[in-house]
Protein backbone atom coordinates (compact mmCIF):
# COMPACT_ATOMS: atom_id res chain seq x y z
CA UNK A 1 0.00 0.00 0.00
CA UNK A 2 3.15 2.50 0.42
CA UNK A 3 4.51 4.23 2.85
CA UNK A 4 1.99 6.80 5.46
CA UNK A 5 4.25 9.81 4.25
CA UNK A 6 6.42 10.34 1.11
CA UNK A 7 8.76 13.51 0.34
CA UNK A 8 10.17 14.28 -2.71
CA UNK A 9 12.83 16.73 -3.47
CA UNK A 10 11.27 18.90 -0.93
CA UNK A 11 13.14 22.40 -1.60
CA UNK A 12 12.45 25.91 1.17
CA UNK A 13 14.34 28.89 -0.01
CA UNK A 14 13.54 32.49 1.71
CA UNK A 15 14.57 35.50 0.24
CA UNK A 16 16.75 37.31 2.54
CA UNK A 17 16.84 41.30 3.02
CA UNK A 18 14.12 42.39 1.28
CA UNK A 19 15.49 45.50 1.06
CA UNK A 20 14.96 49.51 0.22
CA UNK A 21 14.17 48.27 -3.64
CA UNK A 22 11.97 45.20 -2.51
CA UNK A 23 14.60 43.32 -4.31
CA UNK A 24 15.90 40.02 -2.35
CA UNK A 25 19.45 40.40 -1.75
CA UNK A 26 20.15 36.42 -0.96
CA UNK A 27 17.78 33.47 -0.04
CA UNK A 28 18.36 30.99 2.21
CA UNK A 29 18.48 27.69 1.42
CA UNK A 30 16.82 26.73 3.85
CA UNK A 31 16.08 22.98 2.75
CA UNK A 32 17.15 21.36 -0.40
CA UNK A 33 16.21 18.34 -2.09
CA UNK A 34 15.01 16.88 0.70
CA UNK A 35 13.31 12.98 0.18
CA UNK A 36 12.44 10.63 2.15
CA UNK A 37 9.74 8.36 3.58
CA UNK A 38 7.48 7.07 6.46
CA UNK A 39 5.43 3.49 6.89
CA UNK A 40 2.84 3.48 9.51
CA UNK A 41 4.11 3.04 12.69
CA UNK A 42 7.37 3.53 11.87
CA UNK A 43 9.87 6.65 13.78
CA UNK A 44 12.24 8.41 11.35
CA UNK A 45 14.36 10.48 13.42
CA UNK A 46 15.74 14.13 11.90
CA UNK A 47 18.96 14.62 13.80
CA UNK A 48 21.68 17.92 12.90
CA UNK A 49 22.48 20.82 14.39
CA UNK A 50 20.11 24.00 14.67
CA UNK A 51 19.69 25.79 11.33
CA UNK A 52 20.17 22.45 10.01
CA UNK A 53 16.51 22.87 8.15
CA UNK A 54 15.32 20.28 10.32
CA UNK A 55 12.34 22.86 11.60
CA UNK A 56 11.52 23.80 8.32
CA UNK A 57 10.92 20.15 6.91
CA UNK A 58 8.50 20.11 9.96
CA UNK A 59 6.58 23.19 8.90
CA UNK A 60 6.34 22.04 5.36
CA UNK A 61 5.19 19.02 6.37
CA UNK A 62 2.00 20.32 8.36
CA UNK A 63 1.83 23.05 5.51
CA UNK A 64 2.15 25.75 7.54
CA UNK A 65 4.70 27.11 4.97
CA UNK A 66 4.66 26.42 1.34
CA UNK A 67 7.71 24.83 -0.51
CA UNK A 68 9.50 26.51 -3.06
CA UNK A 69 9.92 22.95 -4.86
CA UNK A 70 9.30 19.26 -4.71
CA UNK A 71 6.28 17.56 -2.68
CA UNK A 72 4.73 15.86 0.47
CA UNK A 73 2.53 12.94 -0.21
CA UNK A 74 0.20 11.50 2.83
CA UNK A 75 -1.59 8.07 1.87
CA UNK A 76 -0.76 9.14 -1.59
CA UNK A 77 -2.35 12.80 -1.66
CA UNK A 78 -0.69 15.51 -2.22
CA UNK A 79 -0.96 18.01 0.54
CA UNK A 80 -0.22 20.67 -1.66
CA UNK A 81 -3.22 20.29 -4.44
CA UNK A 82 -5.48 20.43 -0.99
CA UNK A 83 -8.35 23.04 -0.47
CA UNK A 84 -8.59 24.79 2.66
CA UNK A 85 -11.38 22.45 3.86
CA UNK A 86 -9.21 19.49 2.81
CA UNK A 87 -5.89 21.05 4.39
CA UNK A 88 -8.10 20.74 8.17
CA UNK A 89 -9.17 17.48 7.30
CA UNK A 90 -5.34 16.36 6.62
CA UNK A 91 -4.34 18.21 9.47
CA UNK A 92 -6.21 15.68 11.75
CA UNK A 93 -4.13 12.92 10.34
CA UNK A 94 -0.83 14.92 10.84
CA UNK A 95 -0.32 16.32 14.47
CA UNK A 96 2.45 18.08 16.30
CA UNK A 97 4.05 18.56 19.49
CA UNK A 98 6.13 21.18 20.05
CA UNK A 99 8.98 21.54 22.02
CA UNK A 100 7.80 24.42 24.50
CA UNK A 101 4.08 22.57 25.40
CA UNK A 102 3.77 26.13 27.47
CA UNK A 103 4.16 28.64 24.32
CA UNK A 104 1.47 26.03 22.57
CA UNK A 105 -0.82 25.80 25.30
CA UNK A 106 -3.73 28.40 26.51
CA UNK A 107 -2.81 29.51 28.97
CA UNK A 108 -6.68 30.34 30.35
CA UNK A 109 -7.90 27.31 29.61
CA UNK A 110 -7.80 23.87 31.89
CA UNK A 111 -5.97 20.96 31.07
CA UNK A 112 -9.32 19.22 30.09
CA UNK A 113 -10.68 22.13 27.80
CA UNK A 114 -6.87 22.11 26.37
CA UNK A 115 -6.95 18.27 25.18
CA UNK A 116 -10.68 18.31 23.84
CA UNK A 117 -11.04 21.76 21.88
CA UNK A 118 -9.47 20.26 18.24
CA UNK A 119 -11.85 17.76 18.56
CA UNK A 120 -14.75 20.57 19.16
CA UNK A 121 -13.33 22.40 15.97
CA UNK A 122 -14.77 19.49 14.39
CA UNK A 123 -17.73 18.18 16.31
CA UNK A 124 -19.95 19.69 18.72
CA UNK A 125 -19.65 17.57 22.48
CA UNK A 126 -21.81 17.35 25.05
CA UNK A 127 -20.70 18.11 28.51
CA UNK A 128 -20.78 14.33 29.10
CA UNK A 129 -18.54 13.86 25.59
CA UNK A 130 -16.24 16.33 26.74
CA UNK A 131 -15.06 14.59 30.29
CA UNK A 132 -15.56 11.21 28.61
CA UNK A 133 -13.26 12.63 25.97
CA UNK A 134 -11.07 14.49 28.40
CA UNK A 135 -10.75 11.42 30.80
CA UNK A 136 -9.52 9.23 27.86
CA UNK A 137 -6.97 11.05 26.58
CA UNK A 138 -5.42 12.04 30.07
CA UNK A 139 -5.27 8.26 30.72
CA UNK A 140 -3.48 7.66 27.67
CA UNK A 141 -0.73 10.10 28.68
CA UNK A 142 -0.39 8.68 31.86
CA UNK A 143 -2.01 12.17 33.81
CA UNK A 144 -4.58 11.42 36.50
CA UNK A 145 -7.93 12.31 36.39
CA UNK A 146 -8.01 15.00 38.63
CA UNK A 147 -5.52 16.66 36.22
CA UNK A 148 -8.34 17.88 33.96
CA UNK A 149 -9.14 21.27 36.29
CA UNK A 150 -5.78 22.21 35.79
CA UNK A 151 -3.99 25.39 34.46
CA UNK A 152 -1.10 24.71 32.27
CA UNK A 153 1.00 27.10 35.24
CA UNK A 154 -0.61 24.24 37.40
CA UNK A 155 1.47 21.65 35.58
CA UNK A 156 4.85 20.58 35.75
CA UNK A 157 7.49 20.73 32.15
CA UNK A 158 6.59 16.74 32.05
CA UNK A 159 3.43 17.20 32.78
CA UNK A 160 2.69 20.11 30.07
CA UNK A 161 4.24 18.00 27.34
CA UNK A 162 1.77 15.21 28.61
CA UNK A 163 -1.14 17.54 28.17
CA UNK A 164 0.28 18.14 24.26
CA UNK A 165 0.87 14.92 23.48
CA UNK A 166 -2.73 14.11 24.66
CA UNK A 167 -3.89 17.07 22.66
CA UNK A 168 -2.12 15.82 19.46
CA UNK A 169 -3.68 12.44 20.22
CA UNK A 170 -7.55 13.87 20.48
CA UNK A 171 -7.83 13.63 16.61
CA UNK A 172 -6.50 9.83 16.29
CA UNK A 173 -3.64 11.09 14.16
CA UNK A 174 -1.60 8.42 11.58
CA UNK A 175 1.41 11.09 12.12
CA UNK A 176 2.70 12.79 14.80
CA UNK A 177 5.59 15.10 13.86
CA UNK A 178 7.61 16.56 16.96
CA UNK A 179 10.05 18.76 16.78
CA UNK A 180 12.81 18.71 19.78
CA UNK A 181 9.49 17.55 21.64
CA UNK A 182 11.92 16.57 24.80
CA UNK A 183 14.74 18.99 24.85
CA UNK A 184 13.20 21.40 27.68
CA UNK A 185 13.26 18.32 29.61
CA UNK A 186 14.95 16.68 32.22
CA UNK A 187 16.93 13.94 31.40
CA UNK A 188 14.59 11.48 33.46
CA UNK A 189 11.50 13.23 32.29
CA UNK A 190 12.86 13.08 28.85
CA UNK A 191 12.90 9.26 29.19
CA UNK A 192 9.90 8.69 30.88
CA UNK A 193 8.18 11.21 27.63
CA UNK A 194 10.10 9.07 25.14
CA UNK A 195 8.79 5.46 26.97
CA UNK A 196 5.12 6.89 26.84
CA UNK A 197 5.68 7.97 22.66
CA UNK A 198 6.99 4.51 22.09
CA UNK A 199 3.84 2.94 23.98
CA UNK A 200 1.49 5.04 22.08
CA UNK A 201 3.10 3.99 18.63
CA UNK A 202 2.38 0.35 19.56
CA UNK A 203 -0.99 0.73 20.92
CA UNK A 204 -2.29 3.33 18.13
CA UNK A 205 0.28 2.31 15.21
CA UNK A 206 1.08 5.54 15.11
CA UNK A 207 3.94 6.65 13.05
CA UNK A 208 6.58 9.62 13.92
CA UNK A 209 8.87 11.74 12.32
CA UNK A 210 10.94 12.92 15.60
CA UNK A 211 13.32 16.11 14.92
CA UNK A 212 15.90 16.60 17.77
CA UNK A 213 19.78 17.42 17.83
CA UNK A 214 20.25 14.95 20.26
CA UNK A 215 21.48 11.72 19.61
CA UNK A 216 20.72 9.68 22.91
CA UNK A 217 17.02 10.71 22.07
CA UNK A 218 17.46 9.48 18.40
CA UNK A 219 19.21 6.05 19.42
CA UNK A 220 16.44 5.60 22.02
CA UNK A 221 13.39 5.80 19.76
CA UNK A 222 14.48 5.90 15.69
CA UNK A 223 13.42 3.03 13.34
CA UNK A 224 15.69 5.05 10.78
CA UNK A 225 17.64 8.26 10.85
CA UNK A 226 18.29 11.26 7.93
CA UNK A 227 20.78 13.24 9.33
CA UNK A 228 20.56 16.74 7.78
CA UNK A 229 23.47 19.15 7.17
CA UNK A 230 22.77 22.55 6.06
CA UNK A 231 19.77 21.79 4.47
CA UNK A 232 20.61 18.70 2.89
CA UNK A 233 20.64 15.14 4.22
CA UNK A 234 23.72 13.67 4.18
CA UNK A 235 22.78 9.98 5.18
CA UNK A 236 20.07 8.18 5.72
CA UNK A 237 20.18 5.13 7.74
CA UNK A 238 18.57 2.27 9.71
CA UNK A 239 19.05 3.46 13.65
CA UNK A 240 21.06 0.57 14.51
CA UNK A 241 23.24 0.42 11.45
CA UNK A 242 24.12 4.33 11.60
CA UNK A 243 25.31 3.95 14.85
CA UNK A 244 27.23 1.11 15.05
CA UNK A 245 28.67 2.50 11.40
CA UNK A 246 28.04 6.36 10.13
CA UNK A 247 29.58 6.73 7.18
CA UNK A 248 29.16 9.54 6.09
CA UNK A 249 32.19 12.26 7.85
CA UNK A 250 29.61 14.16 9.27
CA UNK A 251 27.56 11.38 10.95
CA UNK A 252 30.49 10.03 12.44
CA UNK A 253 31.56 13.29 13.73
CA UNK A 254 28.58 14.19 15.52
CA UNK A 255 28.73 10.19 16.77
CA UNK A 256 31.93 11.06 18.14
CA UNK A 257 30.93 14.59 19.86
CA UNK A 258 27.74 13.07 21.65
CA UNK A 259 27.80 11.91 25.27
CA UNK A 260 28.26 8.42 25.42
CA UNK A 261 26.28 6.41 28.27
CA UNK A 262 27.38 3.75 27.44
CA UNK A 263 31.54 4.01 28.73
CA UNK A 264 32.43 0.19 26.94
CA UNK A 265 31.21 1.86 23.54
CA UNK A 266 34.48 2.71 21.92
CA UNK A 267 34.47 6.31 20.48
CA UNK A 268 34.75 7.44 16.92
CA UNK A 269 37.75 9.76 16.27
CA UNK A 270 36.94 12.85 14.16
CA UNK A 271 35.64 15.79 16.15
CA UNK A 272 33.57 18.34 14.34
CA UNK A 273 35.25 21.25 13.79
CA UNK A 274 34.50 24.83 13.14
CA UNK A 275 31.55 26.61 12.99
CA UNK A 276 28.16 25.71 11.10
CA UNK A 277 28.20 27.69 8.08
CA UNK A 278 25.81 30.15 7.19
CA UNK A 279 22.30 28.51 5.10
CA UNK A 280 22.67 32.05 3.22
CA UNK A 281 25.96 31.40 1.96
CA UNK A 282 26.97 27.84 1.79
CA UNK A 283 29.91 26.40 0.71
CA UNK A 284 30.55 25.16 -2.62
CA UNK A 285 30.51 21.82 -3.84
CA UNK A 286 29.64 19.62 -0.46
CA UNK A 287 28.68 21.94 2.29
CA UNK A 288 30.44 19.84 4.80
CA UNK A 289 33.91 20.49 3.01
CA UNK A 290 35.32 23.47 4.90
CA UNK A 291 35.25 20.81 8.29
CA UNK A 292 35.46 17.75 6.48
CA UNK A 293 39.08 15.82 7.47
CA UNK A 294 38.40 13.71 4.54
CA UNK A 295 37.50 16.44 1.78
CA UNK A 296 39.32 16.09 -1.66
CA UNK A 297 39.24 18.78 -4.37
CA UNK A 298 35.91 17.63 -5.97
CA UNK A 299 34.00 18.14 -2.52
CA UNK A 300 34.81 21.90 -3.29
CA UNK A 301 33.34 21.70 -6.86
CA UNK A 302 30.75 18.98 -7.24
CA UNK A 303 27.56 18.53 -4.61
CA UNK A 304 27.56 14.29 -3.61
CA UNK A 305 24.59 13.09 -4.84
CA UNK A 306 22.74 10.33 -2.27
CA UNK A 307 24.18 7.19 -3.37
CA UNK A 308 22.55 3.78 -2.16
CA UNK A 309 24.31 1.45 0.21
CA UNK A 310 24.15 -2.19 0.37
CA UNK A 311 23.07 -2.41 4.21
CA UNK A 312 20.13 -0.06 2.38
CA UNK A 313 21.32 3.62 3.38
CA UNK A 314 21.95 6.14 1.10
CA UNK A 315 24.67 8.37 1.70
CA UNK A 316 25.99 11.72 0.09
CA UNK A 317 29.63 11.49 -0.11
CA UNK A 318 32.16 11.76 -2.60
CA UNK A 319 34.73 9.73 -0.39
CA UNK A 320 33.01 7.30 1.38
CA UNK A 321 29.93 6.87 -0.93
CA UNK A 322 31.17 7.28 -4.61
CA UNK A 323 28.91 7.47 -7.08
CA UNK A 324 29.32 4.95 -10.07
CA UNK A 325 33.43 5.63 -10.62
CA UNK A 326 33.82 7.30 -13.97
CA UNK A 327 36.49 5.65 -15.66
CA UNK A 328 38.96 8.38 -15.01
CA UNK A 329 38.77 7.98 -11.29
CA UNK A 330 38.88 4.48 -11.55
CA UNK A 331 41.99 4.48 -13.71
CA UNK A 332 43.55 6.93 -11.03
CA UNK A 333 42.88 4.87 -8.02
CA UNK A 334 44.07 1.86 -10.10
CA UNK A 335 47.34 -0.01 -8.75
FE1 LIG B 1 33.89 15.21 3.24
FE2 LIG B 1 34.04 15.33 0.58
FE3 LIG B 1 32.53 13.49 1.75
FE4 LIG B 1 31.81 16.05 1.81
S1 LIG B 1 31.98 14.77 0.00
S2 LIG B 1 31.74 14.62 3.49
S3 LIG B 1 33.79 17.04 2.01
S4 LIG B 1 34.75 13.67 1.86
MG1 LIG C 1 14.64 23.91 15.34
Amino acid sequence: SGPLLLVENLTKHYPLGAGFFKRPFSVVRAVENVSFSVDAGETLCIVGESGCGKSTVARLLMRLVDPTGGRVLIDRTDIAGLKKHELRVHRRRMQMVFQDPYSSLNPRLTAGQIITEPVENFERLSRKQRNALAADLLQKVGLAPEMTHRLPSELSGGQRQRLGIARALSLKPSLIIADEAVSALDVSVQAQILNLLVDLQQQMSLAFVFISHDLGVVEHIAHRVAVMYLGRIVELAPCEALFAKPVHPYTEALIAAAPVPDPTRVRLAVPVEGEVPSPINPPTGCAFHPRCPLAVERCRIEVPPLVPMADGRVVACHVRAPATESPAVAAKSGP
